[in-house]
């Protein structure tokens, strides 16, 4: 019987994130959830991916912070041997116009949205690196590619995880590691629940919806491993919202 690959998957207890690892779960992954909640909030998740028939593990840290991020990786290659699909997707807002945007908005999202993609790739890769394969996908936004006001901290995150999914694209190709970014448009999870009236939304998308977070796990899915020639990819997954 061949190995299950695993996944892991930051902020992966809701939204996005566990819509993906449901994707990949039945897919036939053994999933390795992350989230800053605690155990209990996270066992209602580790037991739906588990009732889908493979493993699931609960890590809880702070994506944000260096230490906790190596201690956890080390952990979970030493009790499960391998990290075959890392998934960094763990993300905040604190929207505000730029001219009232204080220094601790700017950093904490700066931080999180993308100094999170440093520390756990940098944990991670060099495990890829000696298996000598590998997919990472970095969930970025349209507004990464195409600003938002309001969003100046968040789009700047977003965008920077496009410049670093090209860059290591190009530095871990011949190691058999694959680089890319989705970019999801309007969402339905809770960071977009505060939006008030979404229709007025979906009147502004081609395919007249917003999306849902399985719009994002198939091509999460997709890029994780039904292809082994896409790398440096920044996929749209947004309805159209902007073509
Ligand atoms: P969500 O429902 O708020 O989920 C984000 C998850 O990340 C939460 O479980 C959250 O935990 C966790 N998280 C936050 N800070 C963390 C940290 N420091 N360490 C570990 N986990 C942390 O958001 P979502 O809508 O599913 O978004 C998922 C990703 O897609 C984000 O990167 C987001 O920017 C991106 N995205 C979303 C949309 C959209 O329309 N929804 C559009 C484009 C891109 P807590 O809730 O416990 O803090």
């Amino acid at each position: 019987m061949t190995e299950r690959k695993i996944a892991l998957i930051t902020g992966g207890s809701r939204g996005i994130g566990f819509s993906c690892a449901k994707e990949l779960a039945n897919a036939g992954c053994d999933i390795i959830i992350n989230d800053i909640c605690d155990a209990a909030t996270a066992q209602p998740a580790i037991d739906e991916i588990k009732a889908i028939g493979v493993n699931a593990w609960f890590y809880q840290f702070d994506v944000s912070n260096d230490t906790q991020v190596h201690d956890a990786v080390e952990k979970m290659i030493s009790e499960h041997g391998h990290i075959d699909i890392l998934l960094n997707n763990a993300g905040i807002t604190k929207d505000g116009l730029f001219v009232r945007m204080d220094a601790e908005q700017w950093e904490r999202v700066i931080k999180i949205n993308l100094g999170s993609a440093y520390y756990v790739t940098h944990a991670v890769i060099k495990h890829m690196m000696k298996a000598r394969q590998g997919s990472i996908i970095n969930m970025s936004s349209v507004v990464g590619l195409h600003g938002n006001p309001g969003q100046a901290n968040y789009s700047a995150s977003k965008a920077g995880l496009i410049g670093l999914t090209k860059t290591l694209a190009k530095e871990f190709g011949s190691r058999n590691i694959r680089v890319n970014a989705v970019c999801p448009g309007f969402i339905q999870t809770a960071m977009t629940a505060n939006l008030g009236n979404t229709e007025e939304y979906a009147k502004l998308i081609p395919m007249k919806r917003l999306g849902t977070p399985e719009d994002i796990a198939k091509v999460v899915k997709f890029l994780a491993l039904d292809t082994d020639y896409v790398t440096g990819q920044a996929i749209e997954v947004a309805g159209g919202l902007i073509i």
